[in-house]
């Protein structure tokens, strides 16, 4: 696995794999419905779609930051590397001083938990205060079905695990040069995370996109991972046109490297940076 980081601002950025999600092309749905289902899965090649896991260490200000914490061992043969693969970045556990997530999905926040107990002993977990306050309420986890409530009980045994050490976060500014971006629609306080350095702007984009050279060239594509599938590709069509504009950096969590969007035609494009 080749080494990807990247110095942004007053930041060092590298890229910590966790493993690769396998899974059905069923689990790509149209934004508009069964006729456009139909039509993008004809143009789906195989029956299943692949992405790279990856979680991030952020060496700066305030020291060692991770941005979100990987699957963490046991959830399936494939994922589960981010504790190997921080150790072969020189990161212990005792080393991180904070946990930045971007929401509360198992292969983002599992990563937090040694069984029962808390992975890192001194972090504090940063929690979008809107994800939070979902993935603790009863009443949301009524309205989703069996096979997508895996983060209410993960998410229950962090805030356990953490106790005080949890700090819910409103939008704003998260670290020095580091600023929140709604991202919702995947979950609904799914947050990015903006960089911004001397020369370039860098954004973590979580799950903004699954499978993106997909996504980008049809931001209506979205998964059944996805909470609200719409509002996620309402979202996309909005990101991506700021992507562009902006010329971000992008850094998402099922992206294999730091990346650029660019225009094509009427929708985009993604390519490395
Ligand atoms: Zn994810």
């Amino acid at each position: 696995m080749k080494l990807r980081s990247r110095r942004v601002g007053d930041y060092d950025i590298a890229f910590l794999f966790d493993g690769m999600f396998t899974t059905g092309t069923d689990s790509l749905v149209h934004a508009n419905g069964p006729a456009a289902q139909a039509k993008m899965l004809a143009n789906c090649p195989g029956a299943t779609i692949e992405f790279e896991v990856n979680h991030f260490a952020l060496r700066g200000p305030g020291g060692l930051t991770l941005v979100d914490a990987g699957t963490g061992p046991g959830w399936s043969p494939l994922l589960g590397r981010s504790w190997d693969s921080m150790r072969q970045n020189g990161i212990e556990p005792a080393d991180v001083d904070r946990v930045l997530l971007t929401h509360l999905h198992f292969d983002h926040a599992r990563g937090l938990l040694d069984g029962e107990k808390p992975y890192f002993p001194r972090a504090e977990i940063l929690i979008p205060s809107i994800e939070l306050a979902f993935y603790t309420s009863e009443a949301a986890r009524l309205v989703l079905p069996e096979a997508r409530r895996s983060a209410f009980p993960i998410t229950a045994a962090i805030v356990n695990a953490y106790g005080p050490r949890i700090k819910p976060f409103m939008p704003g500014e998260v670290l020095p040069g580091i600023e929140t971006l709604a991202l919702p629609g995947h979950t609904m306080g799914q947050t990015g995370f903006l960089l911004q350095g001397n020369r370039e702007t860098a954004l973590f984009w979580a799950d903004a996109a699954h499978m993106a050279e997909t996504q980008t060239a049809d931001p209506d594509v979205s998964t059944v991972f996805d909470y609200d599938p719409k509002l996620a590709a309402r979202t996309r069509w909005w990101l991506f046109d700021r992507a562009v504009e902006e010329n971000w950096l992008i850094i998402g969590s099922h992206l294999s490297d730091f990346s650029r969007v660019r225009r094509v035609g009427r929708t985009y494009g993604i390519s490395g940076a």
